[in-house]
């Protein structure tokens, strides 16, 4: 029986699945089987260690016993729609209609899965940054539509407006961005979100931006949704996801929020994707939303001085480094340490010294083959354990 459905073959040719048509694991399930089976320290897939704020918890625990335990309503707990209004308002100055304009999905996976399966489909193109978070890629290939790229390059990996100008053309149905950028840790500068925007107008495309590092900003710079410039509202799908901002990815409640028409859209797939999702724990979602200002700079502040943990460390053991502005990553190229060929030397660390990282080549092409992406989200003692691993390479 041919199971080889368009989009297996779209993800054969894009990697996801092996020539033979059997579903490979993701990188990252992949590389922390590898940190298991090693006992490796896991700085590849982008999981905290730690838990979330035991409030949050202790609310999911609380919802459980209290038989909060059937399907919720399709758009999502009324209380928690509530709660990401009040917090788009609370930290953008953004109104948004709970009952229209909210929609509570499985993880920002969903969210986007539903977005671009509602949106594109044969004939149409989606355009991503690239590097890219590899979902978008696989869903992409799901949906039909082709997948055309803007490249990110250093210093900073920012695109130039040449690429952004040549990508996105009357054949764009969907743009999605990121930023804070997986796997990179850039941030968009506003004037290339400006003309991003601008083309989409021009070309009337939907823009669907991934926002789930809003609250990992660093160095005192603050986050700027892409739905807050001049003429991106009207157009602009916002995701953002619970996992990150409350260390409990293993929830998967996300959500997507934009205009009320869009989220219709939306709605309208993700209910026969997954109809409802994570009945107790959407309660628990909307009371970490609505934590006071302390545990949001606490947060930044824990993240930042891991990543500066990171940083030193990784240049320590003789790495040369891209700075993160934003997200809990680092680029780091392994070339002065003679680590030119990042997929086979990501295998090779986590053996020996017993590290695990993320080629880059693993969000797509336009990336130097040396490079790795290393995850700060993590105790400070694991970190210096292993970067403490990663020095025994200089020698
Ligand atoms: N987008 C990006 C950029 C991510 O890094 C991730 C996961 N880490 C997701 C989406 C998926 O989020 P969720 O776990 O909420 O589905
Ligand atoms: N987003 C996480 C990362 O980039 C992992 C998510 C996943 O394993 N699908 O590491």
């Amino acid at each position: 029986m041919s199971t080889d459905a368009p989009w297996m073959r779209a993800a054969r040719s894009a990697g996801l699945i092996g020539v033979d048509g059997t579903v490979r694991p993701t990188i990252f399930a992949e590389m922390s089987a590898l940190a298991l089976e090693h006992d490796a320290v896991n700085l590849g897939q982008g999981f905290p260690d730690d838990d979330g704020p035991p409030e949050v918890l202790e609310a999911a625990v609380e919802a459980i016993r209290a038989g909060i335990n059937q399907y919720p309503p399709g758009r999502g707990a009324a209380e928690l729609r509530a709660a990401i209004a009040e917090h788009q308002q609370r930290f953008y100055g953004l109104s948004l209609d709970p009952e229209t304009q909210v929609l509570v999905t499985a993880g920002a996976t969903e969210a986007i899965a539903a977005s671009l399966l509602a949106l594109a489909g044969p004939g149409d193109e989606v355009v991503t940054l690239e590097p890219f978070y590899d979902a978008y890629a696989a869903v992409i290939g799901l949906s039909g539509a082709r997948h055309v790229t803007i490249p990110l390059s250093e210093p900073g990996f920012q695109p130039n407006t040449a690429a952004i100008d040549a990508a996105i053309t009357d054949r764009t149905r969907v743009i999605v961005l990121n930023s804070p950028h997986n796997p990179t840790g850039s941030i968009l500068a506003p004037e290339h979100v400006e003309r991003i925007v601008a083309a989409a107008a021009r070309h009337d495309a939907v823009i669907v931006s991934d926002e789930v590092y809003e609250h990992l900003v660093y160095d005192g710079a603050r986050h700027r949704p892409v739905t807050s410039f001049a003429g991106a509202a009207e157009r602009t799908l916002t995701v953002s996801s619970a996992a990150k901002t409350f260390s409990v990815t293993g929830w998967k409640i996300g959500w997507v929020t934009g205009p009320a028409a869009l989220i219709d859209a939306v709605l309208g797939v993700k209910q026969w994707l997954t109809y409802v999702n994570g009945a107790p724990f959407q309660g628990a979602v909307a009371r970490g939303l609505r934590l006071d200002d302390g545990f949001f700079d606490g947060l930044r502040a824990t993240m930042q001085r891991r990543r500066d943990l990171l940083a030193a460390g990784l240049v320590d053991a003789g790495f040369t480094i891209a700075p993160t502005a934003g997200s809990y990553f680092i680029v780091a190229n392994g070339e002065p340490l003679g680590l030119t060929d990042a997929a086979a030397s990501a295998r090779a660390l986590a053996v020996d010294p017993g590290v695990v990282a993320i080629p880059l080549s693993a969000f797509g092409g336009a990336v130097s083959a040396s490079a790795l992406r290393f995850a700060f989200c993590k105790p400070d003692a694991v970190i210096a354990e292993g970067v403490r691993r990663l020095q025994s390479l200089r020698r």
